[in-house]
């Protein structure tokens, strides 16, 4: 053994399995103390003065943490949680306790690589080591076959290198126990959603999910859309749905808090494929978690990059700062059915559909040419699945300042709705009071009255012939 005592700070990986921080500490530690901490600055604003935690992804992260203290409690351990800034409260705790070293997992983007950099060095000065571990992709940062610098800037160079040359390491095990010391005291409260200064969100029956944060959860939900639906064998063709819960898999709330491993997901579908059925749909879903490692992996290459208007490109493309129209767009009263309610959705449940996203973000930016870091930055508060890295990464491709090789590509917004929403279910689901409105074709809103039509509506050009109305008062 190296060290009598550690801690494992848990950080975006709330799980017990594939948890490298986790298996290293207790192979190389006699008594292990679990320790997660609430960040006050991930509950603040961010310089878009946004909520940078919004409610759903707030309540999401307290399920998972008080999942996690379940199941290290049923291992004869507990989760201690700290309130404040990690760097020194953690410190501060690991030295009234006599720890000596401190695990954890490392993150790519700079405000989380700041914190552990200040974390390091204060533990340092204190005689403390630390070991941090890269766990949060598929594939590992040490396997992948170019080094950061050279990573390809087109995702199918990237995909096919990593898999003709690299493997996915083996899911490591769930532990049995944990050596917990006697005498820890206090272990802390998990603070609720009113201390966190957010509101409880309320359950809304349209959700694709009624989803719940936990490890526990996040493994049910992979049984369910594997094993017991064995929806994933059709996840090719469904892909691009927009109601119901299983047209995706919607992984991705339990992946963004590392409740799930991407690994484990991975040698649960080579499980289905020998066991089940292993086809286009089976390797499709793999297929989707290598963009979510693709992104992650330009974070490393590009910093800080990712943030900027430019994003990874050097042109300059001019944008706008319409507040008034970015509200709209926002609240989901543009006028244009399938985008309000794609956004409608969002503001209600937390959640929106690959489809969706792709197009509310291209409407933003390519027809309303709206700074793409607003768009960004809202949904990163209001996403129950946020991810930094997927996130920002996605939104500079939609924008055309990132990795999209195309830099012609565009929707209309109209005719994608006609082939994704053929008969409008979409939309009437999340503006009902559409289907109220006589002789108007949800696929063609310039069918709207006169009278409807607000004529302070911003023209959008030969694409939407029409000025976008505001649905705000109609029902
Ligand atoms: C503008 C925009 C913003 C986005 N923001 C986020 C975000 O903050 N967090 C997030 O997890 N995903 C984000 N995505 C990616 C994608 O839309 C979601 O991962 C997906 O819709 C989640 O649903 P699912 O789990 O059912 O996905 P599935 O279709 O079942 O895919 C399985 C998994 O693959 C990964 N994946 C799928 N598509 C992508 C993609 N385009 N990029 C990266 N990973 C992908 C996700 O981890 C997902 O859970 C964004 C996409 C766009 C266009």
């Amino acid at each position: 053994m190296k060290y009598k005592r550690a801690i494992v700070w848990f950080r975006n990986d709330l799980r017990l399995h594939d948890n490298e921080a986790l298996t290293k500490a207790l192979q190389q530690t006699d008594e292990v103390i679990p320790v997660y901490c609430y960040d006050p600055r991930s509950y603040q604003k961010t310089p878009f003065n946004l909520e940078k935690t919004g409610s759903f992804r707030a309540k999401f992260v307290n399920e998972s943490v008080l999942d996690l203290r379940g199941s290290l409690q049923a291992k004869a351990a507990d989760l201690v949680i700290l309130n404040g800034h990690p760097e020194k409260v953690m410190v501060e705790f690991a030295e009234q306790h006599q720890v000596e070293a401190i695990y954890f997992s490392q993150e790519v983007t700079t405000e989380e690589q700041t914190v552990e950099k200040s974390l390091e060095k204060n533990s340092w000065a204190k005689g403390i080591a630390t070991q941090g571990y890269w766990q949060a992709t598929l594939f590992h940062l040490d396997d992948l076959p170019f080094p950061i610098p050279q990573l390809p800037e087109v995702f199918t160079a990237f995909r096919k290198g990593c898999e003709k040359l690299s493997i996915v390491r083996q899911v490591l095990p769930t532990p049995d126990r944990i050596p917990y010391p006697t005498a820890i005291g206090s272990i802390g409260e998990i603070p609720s959603l009113e201390e966190l200064g957010r509101e409880n969100p309320v359950e809304n029956e349209r959700s694709v999910l009624s989803f719940k944060g936990g490890e526990t959860q996040g493994l049910q939900r992979v049984a369910h859309y594997l094993w017991e639906t064995d929806s994933i064998a059709e996840y090719k063709q469904t892909r691009n749905g927009l109601l119901g819960a299983n047209y995706s898999s919607k992984f991705s709330p339990w992946l963004s808090v590392g409740a799930l491993s991407p690994r484990w997901i991975y040698s649960e579908i080579r499980n289905y494929e020998k066991e089940v059925e292993k086809n286009d749909s089976t390797y499709w879903l793999i297929f989707e978690l290598i963009w979510r490692d693709y992104f992650r992996f330009i974070c490393k290459k590009h910093g800080n990059k990712i943030f900027q208007l430019s994003g990874i490109q050097s042109d300059t493309i001019s944008w706008k700062q319409d507040e008034d129209a970015f509200q709209a767009w926002a609240a989901g009263i543009t006028g244009i059915p399938f985008i309000d309610a794609n956004m409608r959705e969002l503001n209600q449940t937390g959640f929106m559909s690959n489809r969706g996203r792709q197009l509310v973000a291209s409407f933003l930016t390519n027809d309303l040419q709206i700074d793409w870091r607003w768009g960004a930055a809202y949904f990163e508060s209001k996403l129950i699945d946020y991810d930094v890295c997927s996130n920002w990464g996605n939104w500079m491709y939609v924008a055309g300042v990132g990795n999209d090789p195309r830099k012609d590509r565009y929707f209309n917004i109209l005719l994608q709705a006609k082939n994704y929403d053929k008969k409008g279910d979409y939309v009437r689901t999340w503006i009902p009071e559409l289907a109220k409105l006589p002789g108007f074709d949800i696929h063609q809103p310039e069918s709207l009255s006169e009278k409807m039509r607000n004529s302070k509506g911003v023209h959008l050009g030969d694409n939407y012939p029409f000025p976008i109305v505001s649905f705000e008062n109609w029902s």
